[in-house]
């Protein structure tokens, strides 16, 4: 269902709403996020995408944060852009590992002209096996947009990263604006937005809600919100960032769950040094999306298989694409019906 349709969807955030939700008692913030959870969604269901790498380092952006950028010496492992065929393998792979959707990233400030045609190639190729597809290949204009929307991309990713009053603390080479308006042509091209952010980067809490409110206020409302607690990669400006608090971390799953309650919120990278306590608690909070990692294609999915085994003992499992369609649309029609009777709970979760 279009989200800006959608009675249950706000866009008119405030600051202070969104702080005091972040504030809130815990346990109140924890279970009002598990009741919004629970009108649109199956509770015990999670989406499964696998994220490759199609072109890794040398990017000429600055994200602090990034071992990719060209800025900063990690000692990472340069690629090319990867051959298609083999991007083609890994699709495979994550298929029959349970992922219903491949995200393919490339370290670009933007495509450029002779690779967009093999990247198309490669959207075109993951179509044809039945998954889901999603690239992130930074700026986009609006003929890349069309071309990549044309040839069956689902969705972009593009993150806002944080608020824009922080962004050029983090950020030098490409504006905020630049940002919302590569969002705008996705829009408009008709495909689905991954957006979200990263905690962990000397953000302030109105940072944090600003982040939010940024996303909650689009004319609609991302499809996909990564929530990412800061790697600290060794050789990047922010190697030595303080460490988020676990349970403020949680809370802004919790309020991206509230403030975009058909949205998948995803609990992104940062993952694996979760203990799976945290984890489940994030689930208890609303996320209902996660990464299974690039490395985990090549080295027998050790990670998978952990994950797996979450999954069971809290008994979840991956959601499958068309049941997160139907689930949704019926859960945001039963959802208007309860609306009409009783808005009491949202509107006290936006505003206490
Ligand atoms: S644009 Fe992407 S790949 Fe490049 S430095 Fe920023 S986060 Fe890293």
């Amino acid at each position: 269902m279009n989200a800006s349709l959608n009675p249950v969807t706000r866009h008119n955030w405030t600051l202070a709403e969104v702080t005091a939700l972040l504030q809130q008692p815990f346990n109140d913030l924890i279970f009002t996020a598990q009741t919004v959870h629970r009108q649109h969604f199956n509770a015990n269901r999670v989406q499964v995408s696998t994220l490759l790498s199609i072109k890794t380092g040398a990017c000429p952006e600055d994200c602090k944060y990034c071992p990719q950028s060209g800025h900063y010496n990690t000692g990472l492992d340069k690629e090319k852009l990867m051959e298609v065929q083999k991007v083609l393998e890994e699709a495979q792979r994550a298929k029959d590992i349970g992922s219903t959707r491949f995200c393919m990233g490339a370290a670009w400030k933007h495509p450029s002209a002779k690779d967009l045609p093999y990247v198309l190639e490669m959207v075109k190729g993951v179509k044809a096996m039945g998954m889901e597809t999603c690239m992130t290949l930074g700026k986009l204009d609006q003929e890349q947009t069309q071309a990549l929307a044309d040839a069956g991309l689902d969705y972009y990713n593009h993150n806002l990263d944080t608020s824009p009053e922080f962004y050029g603390n983090i950020i030098t080479t490409r504006t905020y604006a630049q940002r919302l308006e590569t969002l705008s042509y996705v829009r408009d091209a008709g495909m689905k937005i991954c957006s979200g952010g990263i905690l962990g980067m000397g953000e302030s809490i109105a940072d944090r809600a600003g982040l939010l409110m940024q996303l909650a206020n689009l004319p609609e409302h991302p499809e996909s919100v990564p929530i990412n607690m800061l790697v600290k990669v060794a050789g990047t400006p922010l190697e030595n960032a303080e460490d988020v608090d676990p349970f403020d971390f949680i809370r802004m799953l919790a309020v991206a769950r509230i403030m975009m309650p058909l949205s998948h919120v995803r609990l992104s990278a940062g993952r694996e040094q979760m203990n799976e306590q945290m984890q489940s608690l994030a689930f208890l909070a609303g996320a209902n999306s996660i990464f299974y990692g690039e490395k985990l294609l090549t080295t027998g999915n050790p990670q998978a298989d952990k994950d797996m085994q979450l999954f069971e003992r809290l008994g979840i499992k991956p959601e499958a694409h068309e049941e997160y369609a139907d689930e949704v649309h019926q859960a945001a029609i039963e959802h208007a019906l309860i609306e009409q009777r009783d808005s009491s709970l949202f509107y006290d979760a936006a505003t206490h």
